[in-house]
């Protein structure tokens, strides 16, 4: 016991010390492509491993069911005054563990099991907790989905409206983990208010961009918006509820605590806000407009070199390859890129296969390493790196691959991550 308080975990556990060592070393000599990811800053890492992490509460900030919290009402009050200045709304919920908790919440607190609700499609880029089968959501709602247009890509909004008008939607849901273009909100405003729907807008993918005023924002068109404080907004594991007003402030309230959660996670909420009050600083907006140009710069060297881009391109930090015309998996490429130091994940394209070893597509997401540091150019040439590992692909050839990862590795030491 006596060195409880000051052993690390070097010395007081080899196996989990060692993975936590060589995970570092993954991140470090690699580029991180997946589009859910991103990388957090020190001062996010300090908020994280802080003893506030012992403090036990549920409640609300003034309002707890255990004492102590006083500090811990700080930082929840200063995530939730900088989130409603981040994106200017009247409502925040800090407290959500995750992004699918998020979404649990707004189902608790806005419709009954067995109602109508209507989402994008999984395999057109929608997201498992808006209905899925798989899913809870998918168990306990009437759960129906509308897709993409098969030549543009794009949401087929008049198919949205086509659906809604037939099943009435109790809650109408947009936003995707797959899908690189804007979403036209106020046309789904419009086909919401139609058939009498709540519009839920689940910005989980591109918040950081809407943050960064490089992306339309949801919040003047939506009832309710959800969102993680991960991927673009490079903050903690977790989720964030907004509102432009407090229509629904009290129902969302219980519906987080106690409808679908316990305690809050003290460390986390001090992420937040550590990771909001970084959004709100002038560099935050220069990250997201890179976002928006190095991803514009990797879906044309991909374009340029004969790879098919789903919708042709992107508007996000998304960029979405299909390989269905080339007679590739998403899985062989993500093989063949993570060999030069580049990881990623295969994806269903639209119409595709419900069977991830057939999936032809593959997502790629500049945020992180946006955050690292590359520009334009870097993404230039990471282009012309991915299409060669492609062509390796098809052609079941090796030739090159040594030399492009040892490329990937400079780029690695030119922009180092926790030196
Ligand atoms: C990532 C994501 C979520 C889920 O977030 P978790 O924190 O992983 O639960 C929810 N919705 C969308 C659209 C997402 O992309």
């Amino acid at each position: 016991m006596s060195d409880f308080f000051t052993r690390s975990v070097d010395v007081g556990d080899p196996l989990v010390s060692d993975a936590l060592d060589r995970e570092l070393q993954r991140q470090q000599n690699q580029i991180e492509l997946i589009a859910s990811e991103n990388i957090v800053s020190r001062a996010v890492l300090d908020a994280l491993g802080h003893p506030i992490t012992n403090k036990t509460l549920e409640g609300y900030p003034g309002n707890r069911f255990h004492g102590g919290g006083e500090f811990v009402d700080l930082v929840e009050q200063a995530a939730i005054d900088r989130a409603r200045e981040l994106f200017g709304c009247d409502y925040v919920n800090a407290q959500p563990h995750s992004g699918t908790q998020a979404n649990q919440a707004v189902f608790f607190a806005t419709v009954k099991p067995g109602d109508p609700i209507l989402s994008l499609d999984l395999a057109a880029g929608g997201h498992l907790s808006h209905g899925a089968a798989p899913n809870q959501s998918g168990r306990w709602f009437d759960a129906h989905h509308y897709g993409v247009d098969r030549d543009s890509g794009l949401i087929d909004y008049d198919e949205v409206e086509r659906i809604a008008a037939e099943v009435r939607p109790a809650l109408l849901i947009t936003g995707g983990s797959a899908y690189p273009r804007v979403i036209d909100f106020a046309r789904m405003r419009r086909i919401a208010d139609a058939v009498g729907a709540l519009l839920l807008v689940d910005m989980a993918h591109f918040a950081g961009l809407v943050a960064a005023g490089a992306h339309p924002s949801p919040l003047p068109h939506a009832d309710i918006v959800t969102c993680t404080t991960t991927k673009t907004m490079r903050g903690p594991r977790g989720g964030l509820i907004l509102s432009r007003d407090m229509a629904w402030a009290k129902q969302l309230q219980s519906a987080i605590f106690p409808g679908v959660q316990g305690s809050l996670h003290s460390q986390i909420i001090a992420a937040k806000a550590v990771c909001l009050g970084e959004a709100l600083q002038d560099d935050f907006k220069a990250y997201g407009k890179q976002v928006i140009e190095n991803a514009r710069r990797l879906a044309q060297v991909l374009s340029d070199q004969g790879i098919t881009l789903v919708s042709g391109g992107t508007d996000t930090h998304i960029v979405l390859l299909d390989f269905s015309s080339m007679g590739l998996t998403g899985q062989q490429v993500q093989d063949s890129l993570a060999r030069i130091n580049l990881t990623s994940n295969k994806n269903p394209i639209p119409f595709d296969s419900t069977r991830p070893s057939e999936w032809a597509g593959l997502r790629l997401g500049v945020a992180a390493a946006t955050t690292r540091g590359l520009g334009s150019e870097d993404f230039e040439l990471l282009g012309q790196i991915i299409a060669r590992a492609i062509a390796r692909c098809a052609t079941a050839a090796d030739d090159g691959a040594e030399a492009d990862r040892q490329q990937v590795l400079k780029l690695c030491q030119r922009f180092p991550i926790y030196p």
